[in-house]
């Protein structure tokens, strides 16, 4: 490639362009894409991958952030897997063709026989409009409708292409709006070639456990310690052999390369994305707002105490400071029925929950995702006195009589309080991570978390543009160089 410049004078941003373009030729392009595979087969992610592949081929466009990888709202019913959409944010001279080409690739690459309704939408600008911004937030916790985002695409004019019931728009406008300012993890990607795609996936465990090991914190949910089980592989046939997930993209990567696979893989991106941020729980919620598939969190009190279901999960009440109240439920399979089951009444918690829509015979349900324990309500039983002479328990003398020792003859008014420890602490619960969402945020993240004030062209990290890779993981001759 040639020479670069720093120069990118449209809005003081430096961003590295051909030395012969002028700053007056460059656009900056955002791409959205969602909904273009099946239960069946194919991957967002993996198109994602392949668009990048022949971008990256073309000398005149130059990624201005890493591809994105967005999880929205994930208690959307009609989700494939986990509601993620992806985001292409490029600075290029000609963008005609490229919307042209994404375009075309889409509909030929996407799952529409299988049920996929894709969507692709195209903006050109520096700034993402407000509109998109706010529909991309309102996206991660509540359900957005085809019209909502048609307004917004036709005026912003923005370019969209969809197909079937053209419900993808809404992802990939989601995506566009997303610019991920705030905490963003990264995700290495890696993708098997067709022949394999259906395959059992073969993996060296214990270079997963060494590579979990030696690089926790810096990436997470590799592994589920507890059940002895790998997490960073999936099981369906979809194109991604397997994906490590972290802090920083070069540790992401290096944790894949060390994994050595044997099977012959397509290749690997590294995506930003919006995994492990809680982004979804961002909002404090009354519980007379909630609506089925919302999600958010609560603070209230404890206002029935819980009970244990058949299989292990438990259903306790909620009254939050309007005094509405919600059931919820913790199920067996977040480990978290062990803390919930020793609440009282009057315990004051904070919830992270999914909501449940009604169902045959059960109400609207919050479904718990995380359990901040606030304050304990204190639990005082009353007994009767001990004697101080024989030290045994005194008899009541009937009703406002008070107390006296058979033996000893003494006599009391006083009651005797005693206030029963409880089993639980204050603090904050988790889920096992073998049933964590995409977007939980696991524990060792609080405090940790990254920031990442957008501008186009500047970057706290290395060259986007050097984490995708055509070409089989292990054959560093096919690594492009850039
Ligand atoms: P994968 O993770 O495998 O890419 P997916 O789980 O993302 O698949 P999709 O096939 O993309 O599932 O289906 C999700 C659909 O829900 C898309 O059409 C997307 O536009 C739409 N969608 C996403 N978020 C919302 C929302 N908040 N409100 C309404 N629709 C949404």
């Amino acid at each position: 490639m040639g020479t670069y410049r720093i120069s990118f004078t449209l809005r003081k941003a430096a961003i590295q362009v051909p030395a012969c373009e002028t700053a007056e030729d460059l656009n900056i392009l955002h791409l959205g894409f969602d909904n273009t595979d099946s239960i069946q087969g194919k991957c967002t992610t993996h198109l994602a991958f392949k668009i990048a592949d022949y971008l990256l081929k073309k000398n005149e466009i130059k990624f201005v952030d890493f591809p994105l990888l967005i999880r929205l709202n994930p208690n959307i019913p009609w989700k494939t897997r986990g509601n993620g959409a992806v985001c292409l944010r490029i600075a290029t001279r000609g963008s005609e063709h490229i919307i042209d080409y994404v375009k075309n690739f889409i509909s030929l690459n996407s799952d529409i026989s299988n049920g996929a309704n894709p969507g692709f939408v195209a903006y050109e600008g520096i700034t993402i409009p407000t509109s998109v911004r706010q529909f991309s937030r309102t996206a991660l916790y509540n359900v957005l409708c085809l019209n909502d985002a048609e307004k917004i695409i036709e005026n912003e004019s923005i370019q969209c292409y969809k197909c079937g019931n053209g419900h993808g728009s809404i992802g990939a406008l989601a995506a566009i709006g997303c610019l991920l300012e705030g905490d963003h993890t990264f995700e290495a990607i890696s993708y098997r070639t067709e022949e394999n795609v259906g395959t059992p996936r073969s993996l060296n465990e214990q270079l997963v456990l060494k590579m979990s090991a030696v690089t926790f914190p810096r990436t997470f949910n590799n592994i589920d310690a507890v059940h002895k089980r790998i997490l960073i592989t999936p099981h369906g046939p979809d194109p991604v052999f397997c994906g490590i997930r972290g802090e920083d993209p070069t540790t992401v990567l290096k944790s894949l390369l060390s994994l050595q696979t044997t099977e012959v893989l397509e290749g690997y991106m590294v995506f930003r994305t919006n995994q492990g941020t809680n982004m979804h729980l961002q909002n404090q919620l009354a519980l007379s707002q909630v609506k089925p598939f919302m999600a958010g969190y609560v603070r209230g009190t404890v206002s029935k105490i819980p009970y244990i279901l058949q299989g292990g999960h438990v259903l306790f009440e909620i009254s939050d400071i309007a005094r509405d109240t919600y059931p919820v439920a913790v199920y067996e399979p977040t480990d978290l029925g062990r803390i919930a089951k020793q609440l009282v009444i009057g315990d004051v918690v904070d919830i992270g929950f999914g909501v449940r829509e009604e169902q045959s015979g059960h109400s609207r349900i919050l479904n718990l995702e995380y359990l901040a324990v606030l304050r304990l309500n204190s639990i005082v039983h009353t007994q009767n006195p001990l004697c101080k002479v024989c030290r045994k328990r005194m008899k009541s003398e009937g009703k406002g009589k008070g107390y006296q020792c058979k033996e000893c003859k003494i006599k009391t008014i006083k009651k005797y309080n005693v206030t029963v420890k409880r089993d639980i602490v204050e603090g904050f619960y988790l889920s096992s991570n073998k049933s964590h969402r995409h977007l939980t945020k696991p524990l060792h993240r609080f405090g940790r978390e990254n920031s990442y004030p957008y501008v186009p062209g500047i970057y706290p990290f290395p060259n986007p543009n050097s984490f995708h890779r055509k070409g089989h993981l292990n054959d560093r001759t096919e690594c492009r160089s850039f």
